[in-house]
């Protein structure tokens, strides 16, 4: 007899910085359940609404081993998709489902991907600071613990001088340092030509002060005019980066094609995509080196496994978006398809705090800047239901995306 789908829980909580979304599906199996990441932390509510009104219904009674029958049926059946509500409602469910194949095979999802090709999973973290000594500090800092990469970046992601996303800057001090025009809205301030000299600057002190036996990695957060964009990845390129992230906004990916022709600057892409028809002209093309997809946006692990796939037909890698957006149930995600992937690159890791370890028990474990799972049945990790309590939703701060330019006007962050 089939094992069925009883029950579907959307879970929202908050032990870090922000709103995570958990989703629990539960079988006619006592005590065998699945858990996944739903986390689109800037709209968490909605997603739990779109589980728990929108899947849950269809999913009552479903046989729990037909994962991607499941994902087809749930992609098609709002008829409009392809969103990031409904695609990280779907990888709640996606990743639960796998999760529970695990269980029921007494396996780790990386023996059902095919089993390890790598034991570790190397990690890149994030090293910020306001100038180039506090980064270079940062920067020693990691590399003593272990880690062989650091993206890093100077006032966070280009804002210049003294604006920063936890901060941003007051009228008056706005209208000195960017001379803005009268009347100009309050906002996270940026100059994206100042963003670019004092880039530069860092690297060429990181590189002269650390030297090259580290691995950097950069963000430009799709904040600069596209030729200029271009200009900085020449300008970049004598650093040697692993990888320089986001140079164009989803938007404008037509411009790759005229980086590549003109610096051999490694790049990485993808965060904000949702569908297979963003990502596949960059990658067959072969107009990027890293896809940068956040698992859960795209709908799971299903689509992500096959994501890795179609990189390695064009020699594209893997970096999955895994900053602290995420729950760790995503992060197990990530690294069990990490582990299996010819096509992995490297993966982004913001660590744990001691909050979401006591809410999400079996964290994976990094050690020496590799990232290990545990060889529990499933993705390893589970949610404490009562301890995700203790950490209810919070209204997010959103500082950091009203970002604007030196004459006043919004731009995408
Ligand atoms: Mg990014």
């Amino acid at each position: 007899m089939s094992v069925t789908i009883r029950d579907v829980r959307a879970i929202l909580t908050c032990p870090g910085k922000v709103n995570l979304v958990a989703v629990k599906v539960e079988t006619s199996e006592p005590g065998l359940y699945g858990v996944g990441c739903a986390t689109f932390t800037q709209r968490a509510t909605v997603v739990v609404k779109a589980v728990e009104d929108y899947l849950k219904p269809l999913l009552i009674g479903r046989d729990v081993s037909q994962i991607e029958e499941i994902w087809q049926f749930l992609y098609g059946n709002s008829y409009w998709r392809n969103g990031p509500v409904l695609n990280n409602a779907i990888s709640g469910v996606d990743e639960a489902l796998w999760d529970i194949k695990g269980k029921m095979a007494n396996m780790p999802v990386y023996e059902l991907l095919g089993g390890r090709v790598r034991m570790g999973v190397p990690v890149y973290r994030h090293c910020s600071g306001c100038s180039p000594e506090e980064v270079e500090d940062g920067l020693r800092r990691f590399m003593e613990e272990g880690y062989r990469y650091v993206r890093v970046q100077q006032g966070v992601y280009g804002a210049s001088r003294n604006s920063s996303m936890d901060s941003p800057l007051a009228d008056a001090e706005t209208a000195r340092q960017f001379h803005t025009p009268e009347g100009a809205l309050a906002g996270a301030y940026f100059d994206p030509k100042e963003y670019m000299r004092i880039t530069l600057r860092l690297f060429d002190h990181i590189r002269s002060r650390v030297g090259w036996q580290i691995e950097l990695l950069h963000d430009v957060h799709e904040r600069l005019a596209p030729i200029d964009a271009v200009g900085f990845a020449k300008e970049m390129e004598q650093y040697k980066l692993f990888f320089l992230e986001d140079l164009f906004a989803p938007e404008q990916i037509d411009w790759f094609r005229m980086v590549r022709q003109q610096c051999a600057t490694p790049l990485a892409m993808g965060e904000l995509f949702n569908n297979a028809n963003e990502w596949t002209p960059l990658i067959s093309n072969r107009l990027i080196d890293f896809i940068r997809v956040h698992i859960s946006q795209i709908g799971g692990l299903t689509p992500a496994k096959k994501l890795a796939s179609t990189c390695e037909m064009f020699g594209v890698r893997t970096a999955w978006h895994g900053p602290n957006d995420i729950t760790p149930i995503g992060v197990a995600a990530h690294l069990h398809v990490d582990l299996t992937s010819p096509s992995f690159g490297i993966q982004e890791f913001a660590g744990f705090s001691d909050n979401e370890k006591a809410v999400f028990p079996g964290c994976p474990e990094v050690r020496g800047g590799y990232l290990y799972a545990n060889d529990r049945p499933g993705l390893g990790i589970d949610i404490d239901e009562a301890a995700a309590a203790k950490f209810p939703y919070q209204k997010y701060d959103d500082a950091w995306l009203r970002t604007r330019l030196p004459d006043g006007s919004s731009v995408r962050a």
